[in-house]
């Protein structure tokens, strides 16, 4: 099976592996969106004895929050150094419910259909050749029943100034590169994709940044930053 990755995006995070858990670092954005993103999940999963997969958890920062609400856990990226740093900050911290696996999700699909409760997949299919091979990959591993939540930049002229003119290049909140805009993904697209792996769309919400004071909130507005919450039928 050739693989949908791109050599470059997995060799960028693992280059940046070291800083994972820096919570000023390179990866700040993940650590201050993760508290809203988390709750969001848990509110619709209940998370405490659910078995859920990460997909491109990288470092770990949403699988491990999910393990310590009491979720049992896998992770999975194709990146092998942010997969050490996760599995060394796990073992740090005792975890038993959080293991991690450098696979591919639609291996993974393969090998383990219909396993669990929910699947995450956040601020990943931005970085990958074949997003709606992804997103029918996380279709494939969720129970009947189960929640898929994916989360993405949109891609228009405001998503562009945001995400990358004003996060790359003007208040220097990621590395420059971090993302490319023709591989931003329209909520109509994610739409699309989700619905034709038989998912059912159940929610957007847009995460906005507020530059003064550094934090981030839910809304309705998806111009930029934005979570999907899907459904596999029951
Ligand atoms: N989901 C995590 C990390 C996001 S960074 C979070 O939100 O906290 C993007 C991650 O996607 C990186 O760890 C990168 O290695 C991973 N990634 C990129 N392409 C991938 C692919 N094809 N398969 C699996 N993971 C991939």
């Amino acid at each position: 099976m050739s693989m949908n990755a791109d050599p470059q995006e997995l060799a960028k995070f693992g280059d940046l592996a070291h800083k994972w858990w820096d919570p000023e670092g390179e990866f700040r954005p993940l650590h201050d969106l993760n508290p809203l993103r988390l709750d969001w999940i848990d509110a619709q999963v209940r998370l405490p004895g659910k078995r859920v997969v990460d997909v491109g958890c990288g470092g770990g920062i949403l699988s491990e929050s999910m393990a310590r609400r009491g979720a049992e856990v896998l992770g999975v990226d194709l990146s092998v150094k942010p997969l050490r740093v996760a599995q060394l900050h796990a073992m740090e911290a005792g975890l038993a419910n959080l293991a991690y696996r450098e696979v591919a999700v639609e291996a993974l699909a393969a090998e383990a259909p219909a396993s669990f409760d929910a699947v995450t997949c956040m601020e990943m299919l931005e970085h990958v050749p074949e997003p709606a091979s992804v997103v029918r990959a996380c279709a494939a591993l969720v129970k009947p029943g189960g929640w898929v939540f994916f989360s993405t930049i949109n891609r228009n002229a405001k998503a562009f100034l945001l995400a990358i003119v004003g996060a790359e290049h003007l208040l220097k909140m990621l590395p420059k590169g971090t993302h490319e805009y023709a591989r931003f993904l329209r909520p109509s697209e994610l739409s699309r994709f989700a619905r034709d792996a038989g998912l059912d769309v159940v929610e957007f919400k847009g995460m906005e940044f507020n530059p003064l004071s550094k934090r981030y909130r839910l809304t309705a507005d998806t111009s930029v930053n934005y979570l999907i919450a899907c459904r596999r039928p029951g």
